[in-house]
């Protein structure tokens, strides 16, 4: 058992949301007509997004997306954080000033972040550059090494932040630089984060260019270990599951987005095997309470079947696990639900009632780094931030 009764309140450790990309918060309701029928037009749409941000626009976007979380009870997220440069893709004078203007947004909402600085070097196998992904590549593999030291330099002190490397997927990095990026991101303790197997055809054009699958070629290259965290991992099949569990390698499972995006199911019970873990990844939905059951009950779906993970598999999940796939130790971070809030009265396992019944509105209290970010449900900042967030959007 994780989460503990207090009378009327159920005391959880910190949550962790372990993908995210904080200013597709922007796209919210607004993706959802027909003839956006695909995962690649959806990418479109939100490539004019991402082409039309600036330093001041990231940080309010990324910003209110953080006091949303906060508010629903997230404590630490792990920011896959791909746009880079200026539109065009000539780097700002100061290279890392969308990083660093996104690691601020999530402090001053009050969370932790592990700011997962992509690596973006080509459109696919054989496919020119777009104009759209221009600001996510760098011109040498190099380049993003040197901005990774300077950031995990920067911000060394705080215990509050924390750098990993993320190769954006099998995609958009050739091998070789995959198999780099692992070197570099072992040799310092951080956490490696990697889209993995999303889409059908991003398995297609694997096969195609190395006539392995995405997680077999990643173990035989030497890539898997317990610091990896394959991001979706749809569609992965048993022998790809197994070999994430022997590595001790994190599946990060996104649902809401997913079932968003018309990903897929992926085989949950077989992917629990390895370590699991959620994430908000484009933020449909920002509550991780709904994330982790939608990844059960979409699982009851697949198999027809009822119960295939215990509620106390999942609230692990979403807190050890989370912080663990980040990088991040929890320090006491905790959340407090309020058990008079409609949605938990009457429930009386622990476990499954945050797991099961909860949702974002019932969240009373939350605790970072001993700080009270949350108090009564409220999010101190959020007015402003709202105010910030709908003049970005304009
Ligand atoms: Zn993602």
């Amino acid at each position: 058992v994780i989460a503990t009764f207090d009378g009327d309140r159920i005391v959880v450790p910190g949550i962790a949301t372990a993908h995210s990309h904080a200013f597709q918060r922007a796209l919210r309701g607004r993706t959802q007509r027909a003839g956006r029928a695909s995962f690649w037009s959806w990418r479109g749409l939100m490539y004019q997004l991402a082409q039309a941000l600036t330093p001041e626009s990231i940080y309010a976007l990324s910003r209110f997306a953080f006091v949303e979380l906060a508010r629903a009870g997230v404590t630490a997220v792990g920011e896959f954080h791909y746009v880079h440069h200026q539109p065009g893709g000539a780097p700002y004078d100061d290279r890392t000033i969308l990083s660093d203007a996104v690691i601020r947004a999530a402090l001053d909402a009050g969370i932790r972040i592990t700011l997962l600085r992509v690596i973006y070097a080509r459109a696919g196998f054989g496919r020119a550059l777009e104009e759209g992904q221009r600001r996510f590549v760098d011109a040498d593999i190099e380049h993003a090494f040197d901005d990774i030291e300077v950031l995990a330099k920067r911000y060394a002190d705080d215990p509050r932040v924390r750098i990993g490397v993320a190769p954006h997927s099998l995609r958009a990095v050739p091998i070789e630089g995959v198999v780099s990026a692992s070197k570099f991101a072992r040799d310092r303790a951080m956490p490696l984060h990697m889209h993995v197997s999303e889409q059908r055809r991003e398995v297609r054009e694997c096969l195609a260019e190395h006539a392995r699958r995405p997680i077999a070629l990643l173990h035989e290259r030497g890539v898997l270990d317990e610091r990896f965290v394959a991001v979706h991992a749809t569609h992965v099949t048993r022998e790809e599951a197994e070999l994430l569990a022997a590595a001790r390698s994190f599946a990060c499972v996104c649902r809401t987005t997913e079932r968003d995006l018309g990903d897929g199911l992926a085989q949950l019970t077989d992917l629990a095997a390895a370590r699991l873990a959620f994430g908000t990844d484009s933020h449909a939905s920002s509550d991780p309470f709904e994330e982790a059951r939608a990844a059960e009950l979409d699982e009851r779906s697949r198999i027809e079947k009822r119960c295939t993970l215990d509620a106390t598999v999942l609230l692990e999940a979403m807190t050890a696990n989370g912080y663990a796939a980040i990088g991040m130790p929890n320090d006491g971070d905790r959340v407090v639900l309020d058990r008079t809030d409609p949605a938990l009265v009457g429930c009386s396992i622990e476990d499954d009632a945050v797991v099961f019944a909860a949702n974002a509105s019932c969240v009373d209290e939350v605790i970072v780094n001993g700080t009270r970010i949350v108090e009564r449900g409220e999010h101190a900042g959020y007015d402003e931030t709202r105010r910030a967030f709908e003049a970005a959007m304009r």
